[in-house]
């Protein structure tokens, strides 16, 4: 999943990257307003966190915009902006959510994790499919029961396919979800993190569909223990 990150403050948005980073989340990080429109507009993003007192463009009028031009991504406002009229200003001018600073970094993936569900048609917390499970929060796989070991890129990419098990994710999109802007990405390098599944996982669990990308083998997930090579 790739996160927008706007925020002028530097080590605020260096731990906030950070946190983000180690949840497994692609990040781009912006410092103004008017760049954050233009990447919003741009789409490719499945969330947004965003400060609200930034230079070029104030936040509120980034999600008005943002709006306006049709943007449907979910936007989390960070802001120390806290009176009851400031955050009713930031939901009905379009933001999903608002956390006040100082937060706590676990309440704000909490919130990002629910936000991303959300967008993505689930309510459930764990993601699963036959006997396949991800838990965002824990960071957590498991196959028939048994707890799967996954890095962060091998564990992202399992989470976009488990989003919407039979659905084929196209290679450009899983690798704008897997790959930050700023990231030095070789071109193999999601097949690379597909062979690695494949090795860890049932190797039928994740089909290549042809000249367009991957999808989640639902049969392969539900089929019963003994059928599974
Ligand atoms: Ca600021």
């Amino acid at each position: 999943m790739r996160v927008l990150l706007v925020e002028d403050d530097e080590s605020l948005g260096e731990g906030i990257r950070t946190a983000l980073r180690r949840a497994a989340y692609a990040v781009d990080w912006l410092r103004d307003g008017a760049s954050a429109l233009a990447a919003i507009r741009d789409g490719g993003i499945d969330l947004v966190v965003l400060d609200l007192g930034l230079p070029r463009m104030d936040g509120i009028e980034v999600i008005r915009a943002a709006r306006r031009a049709g943007a449907t991504v979910p936007i989390l406002v960070l802001s120390a902006r806290e009176r009851p009229a400031d955050r009713t200003l930031g939901l009905d001018v379009g933001a999903d959510d608002y956390l006040g600073k100082p937060f706590d970094l676990h309440e704000l993936l909490a919130r990002v994790r629910a936000l991303l569900r959300r967008s993505a048609g689930n309510a459930a917390p764990v993601l699963s499919c036959g006997a396949l499970e991800l838990d965002p929060a824990a960071l957590s796989v498991s196959w028939q029961g048994r707890n799967i070991d996954l890095p962060r890129r091998e564990f992202a990419l399992l989470r976009v396919l488990m989003e919407s098990p039979g659905r084929t994710i196209s290679r450009e999109s899983a690798q704008q979800r897997l790959f930050g802007w700023d990231e030095d990405v070789a071109s193999n390098a999601l097949d690379v993190h597909v062979h690695h599944l494949r090795r860890k996982l049932p190797a039928a669990l994740i089909r290549t569909v042809r000249g367009v990308g991957y999808a989640l083998d639902e049969t392969v997930a539900q089929a019963p223990p003994e059928a599974v090579p």
